[in-house]
């Protein structure tokens, strides 16, 4: 591997150690922090998510509040629920825990929580002011990739980057704050004709598909600074599973000069990014 590392969790740690600092700011001014998260049904994956976030929020001083519905709950009622946070002015930000049990609507619900609390940046007012340039709570997973990018300490100016995937909640978002830090920008995508032929000129590559270990050697260019955002659980040769991302970890680790690792890369930097916009939504409630 001839490539560096850059260190997620260590940067997620900085990150955090921020937050604690101004959370304690605003505890101190009798404006604590807090996270609402909105839990519909019993499904344990999202019941252990919950869990793992409360943590995270009380580990920086963020007080964290899980409201329960029935998984046989209505829509008027969950939209009840979310309006009722909106007007809580003790809760900081929200989170709906997805997905919502059929026939649920998740995605009428996530766009009721107000602008102003949408810490996971899931709603269209925070996307279009994302897109306009201004101020804007951002996709916790596309702010944790661009900052990997910036931990790098590259310039992004002028750079040609290259973002693989266009969801709504990374690849999307990502390329606008790539186009932020004037950035060239492409967005690749499934309907891509040649992927390879777009990524090995990319001097920063973005790698947000989905698809475990797309990305090998033939599709990065010497020295590239690589991000990858993806995630799987697969077999592993011993039978047992392991943890990996959209790119082929070793063979692009020799290629390019910098490169996220999974675990270990965007994973952490997401959790506390969200920890990040929680308080900046207390901070500027409290203004
Ligand atoms: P998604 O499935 O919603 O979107 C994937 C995108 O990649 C689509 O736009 C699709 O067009 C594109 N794509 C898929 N296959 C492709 C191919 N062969 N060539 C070119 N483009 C292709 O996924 P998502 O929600 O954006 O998540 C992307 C990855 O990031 C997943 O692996 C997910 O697990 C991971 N993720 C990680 C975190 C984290 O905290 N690290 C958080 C969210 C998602």
């Amino acid at each position: 591997m001839s490539a560096s590392l850059i260190d997620g969790k260590a940067l997620a740690a900085r990150i955090r150690e921020g937050v604690a600092r101004r959370a304690a700011a605003l505890r101190e001014k009798g404006r604590p922090p807090k996270l609402a998260c909105l839990l519909i049904g019993d499904d344990p994956a999202s019941i252990s998510y919950a869990g793992s976030q409360q943590k995270h929020a009380e580990g920086v001083g963020i007080d964290y509040e899980l409201r329960c519905l029935p998984s046989d709950c209505d829509m008027p009622t969950a939209l009840s629920a979310v309006d009722a946070l909106n007007v809580d002015t003790n809760v900081s930000g929200i989170i709906i825990q997805m997905p919502v049990p059929k026939p649920l609507d998740g995605f009428a619900l996530q766009q009721r929580i107000a602008a102003s609390k949408d810490v996971e940046g899931v709603g269209a007012a925070n996307l279009g002011l994302l897109a306009m340039g201004r101020d804007a709570l951002a996709p916790c997973t596309a702010a944790a990739a661009f900052a990997c990018c910036k931990a790098s300490g590259v310039d992004m100016t002028g750079k040609e980057s290259v973002v693989v995937g266009r969801s709504v909640i990374v690849g999307k978002p990502l390329a606008m704050l790539l186009l932020g830090a004037n950035a060239t920008v492409t967005q690749c995508h499934t309907r891509t004709r040649d992927l390879a032929a777009h990524t090995r000129r990319a001097e920063l590559l973005f790698v947000a598909a989905g698809v475990p270990e797309l990305i090998g050697a033939e599709h990065v260019g010497e020295g590239a600074i690589v991000i990858d955002v993806g995630t799987h659980r697969v077999d592993a040769a011993d039978g047992k599973k392991k943890t990996v991302g959209d790119v082929k970890f070793d063979e692009v680790a020799a290629i390019a000069s910098q490169i996220t690792p999974v675990p270990g890369g965007v994973g952490p930097v997401t959790v506390a990014m969200l920890l990040e916009n929680t308080v900046a939504a207390a901070a500027r409630a409290a203004h």
